[in-house]
C-alpha cells in the first residue's frame, strides 16, 4: 500500500506504485495535452510529482524534450544563476563488512589495500586540501563497526574543523557513511556536520538485496528509512541520490523522487541535495557487469527532469563524470561539483602508490581544483566556495523557506564573489586570478540591491587586505 506518510520503506516506496507509475508513464508519453500540462506546472516553479515527472522522463517527443531542457536551464538559472559550489571528498577508511558487488571496498575484496587514516594523517590531508583552496568536505568511510567506529568519525570531524593552516579552514564537513541509529545521528549533528548524505543505490527491494548480498547493508528497509532516522536524529539537511546503472532507470527515477516527497510529507522539508552518480569501472569492478547502464542523452534527460521536479533541491555530480558530461549537466540543473579530488584514502598530501591503490573508482576528471576553477569562469559560472547558509543556521525548513521565496539569490551571488575573492587571494594561479578578478569586477553590477553591492565592494577590499570568512 503506497503511503507517502508512512514510516515504514516499503511502504512510501511503494514497488506496486513504481510500477503503477512507469505505466502511466509509457501509457502517457505521447499525450501532449497531458505533458504541456505537466511542462505548465513546472513552468510554476512549485515542483512536480513522480507521476507527472516520469511522464516527461518517458517522453521522447522531439520538440517536448527540448522544451524540458529549456526549462530546466530555464529554472537552473533563475534559483542557482551562474554559480557551481565547489568540493572534495575525503575518504578516511575503506575497511568494510558489506558485500556491494558493485563497489570495490566489499568485504570479499582480499587484495585491495585496507587503509583508515589517523588524526595526524587526516591533519595533512587537511592541509593540503586547505591549501588547493578547499572549504567544504564530503568525508566517506565503508561500514566497519570494528575498524570504523562512530566515534572515530567524530574525532575525525573535530580534527578537521579545528585545522587552521594560513588563511585556510573546512567551514563545512558534509559526512557520507552508512546507514546508523537516531542516536549516531544526533552525535554527528552535535560534531555540527553539513549534510548527512546516503546513497540509495536501488530503490528496487529485490534487487537491492541481490547486490547487497551479505552484511548490515543487506537490510533494505534499514537503509530506506536512514534519511527518517537522520532527521529524527535532529539533521535537517539531508542528501540523496542513487546509483545510476544498476537497476532500470526509470525505476530509480520514480523512487528517488517518492522519497523526496516522503521527506516532504513527514517532516516538512525535502532533500537538500541529490546526487546523480553512474556505475564506473573500480579496482575488481567491471560496470559492464551490470545490464541497466545509460548513455549520456539518458543521463542528460534524468538531470533536467530532476531539476524541473524538484526545482529547490541543490544537484551534486563528482568527477566519476568527464569534464565534457559535466559541462552538460551544469546548464541543466546541476549546482555542485567535486574538484581536484581523489577517491582514495589518503592521497591528498602525497600520492598513493600504484601498489597501494586504495581508490573506490577511477576519476574521469582528473584536473587541479585550480584548472577546475578556469574551467568553470570560461564557461560563464562563478565558482562558489560558500558554506555560509550552514553557518548562519540556515538548514532544513528555515533554509527551504528561504529557498521558496527565492530569498536565497540575495545571499549565493554576492557570497560566491567573496569566497571567489578569498580563492584568488591565497591559491589561485596567475592565469586563474587575472580571469578571476575581471569576472568579480563584472559581476558584482548583477547585485540587484544597491546597498548590498556596496557592502559587497568593501568587503572585496578588506578581503584584499587580508581579512576572511565575510558572509551574508
Ligand atoms: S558501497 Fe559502501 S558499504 Fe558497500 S562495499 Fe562500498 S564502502 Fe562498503
Ligand atoms: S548562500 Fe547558502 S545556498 Fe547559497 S551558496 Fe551559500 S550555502 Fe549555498
Amino acid at each position: 500500500m503506497y503511503n507517502p506518510k508512512s514510516l515504514k520503506a516499503e511502504e512510501f516506496i511503494s514497488h506496486q506504485e513504481i510500477l503503477d507509475t512507469l505505466e502511466y508513464a509509457s501509457a502517457n508519453k505521447h499525450n501532449i495535452r497531458l505533458i504541456d500540462e505537466i511542462l505548465a506546472k513546472a513552468r510554476e516553479r512549485k515542483g512536480l510529482n513522480h507521476r507527472e515527472a516520469a511522464v516527461l522522463l518517458d517522453c521522447d517527443i522531439p520538440e517536448k524534450v527540448e522544451e524540458i531542457y529549456s526549462l530546466a536551464r530555464e529554472i537552473k538559472n533563475e534559483f542557482y544563476g551562474n554559480r557551481i559550489v565547489l568540493f572534495a571528498p575525503l575518504y578516511l577508511s575503506n575497511y568494510c563488512v558489506n558485500g556491494c558487488v558493485y563497489c570495490p571496498y566489499h568485504a570479499k575484496n582480499k587484495h585491495i589495500k585496507r587503509k583508515k587514516l589517523s588524526q595526524e594523517e587526516i591533519v595533512k590531508e587537511v592541509i593540503a586540501l586547505q591549501d588547493m583552496g578547499h572549504k567544504r568536505l564530503a568525508i566517506e568511510t565503508g561500514e566497519d563497526p570494528t575498524n570504523c567506529p562512530i566515534e572515530y568519525v567524530l574525532e575525525s570531524i573535530n580534527t578537521i574543523y579545528s585545522i587552521k593552516h594560513k588563511n585556510g579552514a573546512i567551514r563545512r564537513v558534509n559526512v557520507n557513511i552508512a546507514a546508523t541509529t537516531v542516536e549516531n545521528y544526533r552525535k554527528l549533528k552535535e560534531a555540527g556536520i553539513g549534510t548527512y548524505v546516503l546513497f540509495q543505490e536501488t530503490y528496487h527491494k529485490e534487487s537491492y538485496e541481490k547486490l547487497h548480498p551479505t552484511g548490515p547493508k543487506h537490510n533494505y528497509a534499514y537503509h530506506t528509512e536512514a534519511m527518517d532516522r537522520a532527521m529524527q536524529g535532529g539533521i535537517d539537511d539531508v542528501g540523496l541520490g542513487v546509483l545510476f546503472g544498476l537497476e532500470n532507470y526509470r525505476y530509480e527515477f520514480t523512487g528517488l523522487l517518492m522519497h523526496a516527497e516522503h521527506l516532504e510529507a513527514v517532516y516538512g522539508v525535502g532533500p537538500h541535495t541529490i546526487s546523480v552518480p553512474r556505475v564506473k569501472k573500480a579496482d575488481d569492478i567491471d560496470p559492464n557487469q551490470f545490464d541497466n547502464g545509460i548513455d549520456d542523452d539518458t543521463f542528460a534527460k534524468i538531470v533536467a527532469c530532476i531539476r524541473v521536479a524538484v526545482p529547490y533541491t541543490g544537484m551534486i555530480i563528482s568527477t566519476r563524470e568527464s569534464a565534457k558530461c559535466r559541462e552538460r549537466l551544469l546548464n541543466l540543473g546541476v549546482s555542485q561539483i567535486s574538484g581536484g579530488s581523489k577517491t582514495s584514502v589518503g592521497g591528498y598530501y602525497e600520492p598513493e602508490p600504484e601498489e597501494e591503490n586504495s581508490a573506490q573508482f577511477e576519476v574521469s576528471d582528473n584536473r587541479t581544483l585550480d584548472e577546475v576553477v578556469n574551467w568553470l569562469m570560461g564557461l560563464g559560472f562563478i565558482p562558489s566556495f560558500c558554506t555560509a547558509c550552514y553557518r548562519e543556521g540556515r538548514t532544513g525548513d528555515r533554509f527551504m523557506t528561504l529557498c521558496k521565496n527565492g530569498q536565497i539569490q540575495n545571499c549565493c551571488h554576492p557570497n560566491a564573489l567573496m569566497t571567489l575573492k578569498e580563492y584568488l587571494m591565497d591559491y589561485a594561479s596567475e592565469k586563474t586570478r587575472k580571469t578571476g578578478e575581471a569576472l568579480i569586477a563584472k559581476e558584482i553590477n548583477n547585485i540587484p540591491k544597491e546597498k548590498v553591492r556596496k557592502l559587497v565592494a568593501e568587503r572585496l577590499k578588506l578581503i584584499e587586505q587580508g581579512s576572511r570568512d565575510f558572509r551574508l
